[in-house]
């Protein structure tokens, strides 16, 4: 007898489980999949134990009838294609009729359903893979579907489970990034029962931020709305005050999946690149939409990684759609809230429900229950009253954030208050009326200064202006190197190069490949504004470059620019050119420790006026300030 036998269905599902159900979050993107595909606009997940003792999922989308309940858990057992043409059209999250199967065969399932036309459900019970139950049952419109007991029969994979906190992350972190992507669905999420994530689906993106990741990150949004002939791109991406070391706030959607990509966050970087410090990653969030024909979503088994037939289209797209957002607005930072926002806070401690005691029980995840005893929770008739002082709004606004923050984070929750979405909607109204009141932190560029006027200079590297109602303390560097670098990216797109003659020629001394670099690319670093020549072996002879200061080391600035531009693999030219001029700009601007006569400061200011972005030196760091009389007397006490 030979030795090959064909394993029985059961085996083949449990060895499908392993690719298709590796935790708890991996069930749970299954089901919910299922529940979008169905049309659903409300889900809501349960889980218990990180979801390693129970998961429960509802829909109220379209239900399945009572004869493709039991089908629906075989293997390739799908409503969504019918035959292998289809998947070119798919655009449902699901099509392999694996999950249903796979999450069978290792857990026990019970499913309870209805269709809009059955006045009665179905409900069904699935054990191992094996059809226990069928039978009749009330139920509303939609599906409910409860797993327990995952890996019951798959001691191996069982093992690798990690404790329950970190399944639970990953479900919050998944759950999360659904959510982001669907703001017409509302989303709830309960942890050993308590609500840690609940989106209102009422189809606005911005608030389905807000209630994500709280009021400080939705204040400082800006509207991405982009469209070429590649791409349509939606979202909204953060101000510099939002940004973080980690690309953790960054969610990239491609035809609405979910997925990480290094090209669309070199194009993220390279748009951000003079409004950011280094090392600093921006709030992104985009929704980006491709002819399906022109991305493979199918090149990693999680669906997570794309590749695009091409990638330069799909750079420029974000680039543009990005850096475009980033020009028409406004990024002029108010003095930081920190100085008059800390101050209150750490001083009225008298209402403030911040230490509480330790959360009762194992959960991680604060309570929604006793939240209303809490004294910060903005009941209705607070929230309609129009002048929520700036204090209790502050006080209010970063509890909030704080306990969001630990709920997505997983990290113990130092009280027990919850944040629920009546109190995102109140405090987001509260937040509107504030905001309409008494913050108007955008100024347009065409009216930079307000007419303020000229009142010092400080340390010799800080101007004063004093205007109306408000102070402007700008950073002459900061500024000086932003005008500069306008003006050289003008003259390098005009190709008319800002070139200087230098009174004596310099010679550079470059390795092999460097030499050969050179001199093959002598006419993009002349529009850029150095012009040089062969000068012998590996040696070149600089004769103009683009600045005009002194102190200048020509041969390290030129290696410096050499360097990144021979190393810039990732992007078009433009954007190298652009690294080079905001390098080029840094060393020809006024430094600081200089005095400057008020001509000076004058003719600075005029330019700045001019600019589309006069908010941050290229680097990203703040040319201009404001600070509001309002500040200084919240500052002095002179209100409260
Ligand atoms: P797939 O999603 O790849 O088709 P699944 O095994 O996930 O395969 O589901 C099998 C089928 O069961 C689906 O094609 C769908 O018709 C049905 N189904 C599963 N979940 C739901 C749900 N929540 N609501 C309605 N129908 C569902
Ligand atoms: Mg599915």
């Amino acid at each position: 007898m030979g030795k090959i036998i064909i394993l029985d269905e059961n085996t083949a599902n449990k060895i499908a489980a392993g690719e298709v159900i590796e935790r708890p979050a991996s069930v749970i993107k299954e089901l919910v999949e299922n529940s979008i595909d169905a049309g659903a606009n409300s889900i809501s997940v349960e889980i218990r134990n990180g979801g390693i003792s129970l998961i429960r999922v509802i829909d109220n989308g379209s239900g399945l009838t009572e004869d493709d309940v039991e089908i629906a858990f075989e293997r390739h057992a799908t409503s969504k294609i019918r035959r292998a043409d289809d998947l070119e059209s798919i655009n449902s999250m699901g099509f392999r009729g694996e999950a249903l199967a796979s999450i069978a065969a290792v857990s026990d399932v019970q499913l309870a359903t209805r269709v809009k036309s059955s006045f009665q459900g179905v409900s069904i019970k699935v054990k191992g893979g094996n059809v226990l139950d069928v039978k009749p049952i009330g139920c509303p419109v939609g599906t409910s579907i409860t797993v327990s007991e995952l890996f019951f029969n798959t001691p191996a994979r069982y093992k690798f489970l990690k404790k329950d906190s970190t399944e639970a992350g990953y479900t919050v972190d998944m759950l999360t990034r659904i959510a982001l992507c669907y703001p017409d669905i509302s989303f709830k999420l309960i942890n050993n029962g308590l609500k840690v994530l609940h989106t209102p689906g009422n189809g606005d993106l911005k608030s389905t931020i807000f209630s994500v990741y709280g009021a400080a990150v939705a204040k400082q949004l800006m509207e991405v709305n982009y469209q070429d002939e590649v791409a349509k791109i939606k979202g909204f991406i953060g101000k510099a005050e939002i940004a973080r070391s980690n690309r953790s706030h960054q969610s990239i959607y491609i035809n609405r999946r979910y997925i990480r990509n290094k090209t669309i966050t070199a194009a993220i970087d390279s748009a951000y690149s003079t409004f950011l410090m280094k090392n600093k990653h921006p709030f992104v969030i985009l929704d980006i939409r491709l002819n399906p024909a022109s991305v493979d979503v199918n090149v990693h088994p999680s669906k997570m990684e794309v590749k695009f037939s091409n990638e330069q289209e799909i750079f420029r797209a974000v680039y543009h759609a990005i850096n475009g957002t980033l020009m028409t607005q406004s990024t002029i930072r108010t003095l930081p809230d920190s100085p008059v926002n800390k101050y209150y806070s750490n001083n009225d401690q008298g209402s403030s429900s911040y230490s509480q005691k330790p959360l009762q029980g194992a959960s991680r995840y604060p309570s929604s229950k006793t939240s209303s005893t809490n004294s910060y929770m903005l009941n209705d008739s607070m929230a309609s009253k129009p002048a929520y002082s700036q204090q209790e709004f502050m006080r209010v606004k970063e509890e909030l954030d704080k306990k969001r923050e630990e709920a997505i984070s997983g990290h113990p929750a130092q009280g027990e208050a919850a944040y629920t979405a009546q109190e995102a909607v109140n405090l987001a109204q509260s937040e509107a009326a504030y905001t309409a009141q008494e913050d108007d932190s955008l100024v347009p560029s065409t009216s930079l200064f307000n007419g303020a006027r000229i009142i010092g200079q400080a340390f010799s590297t800080y101007v004063f202006l004093e205007g109306d109602d408000e102070m402007f303390l700008l950073d002459q560097h900061a500024a000086h190197e932003r005008i500069c670098y306008e003006e050289l990216k003008e003259a390098f797109a005009k190709d008319k190069p800002l070139s200087q003659m230098l009174i004596s020629v310099v010679p550079i001394e470059l390795t092999a490949s460097e030499y050969q670099f050179a001199i093959s690319e002598a006419s993009f670093f002349e529009k850029l504004g150095f012009s040089y020549e062969a000068f012998g072996a590996n040696s070149i002879i600089m004769r103009a470059v683009p600045f005009a200061q002194r102190e200048v080391d020509v041969g390290k600035l030129f290696l410096e620019i050499l360097d990144f531009v021979m190393d810039g693999g990732n992007g078009e030219k433009s954007v190298l050119a652009d690294e080079a001029l905001y390098t080029i700009a840094c060393k020809s601007a006024i430094k600081a420790n200089k005095r400057l006569d008020e001509r000076e400061v004058s003719a600075l200011l005029d330019k700045l006026s001019t600019l589309k972005n006069p908010y941050t030196c290229p680097h990203g760091r703040p040319a201009i300030l404001r600070l509001r009389r309002y500040e200084l007397e919240k500052l002095f006490k002179r209100i409260v």
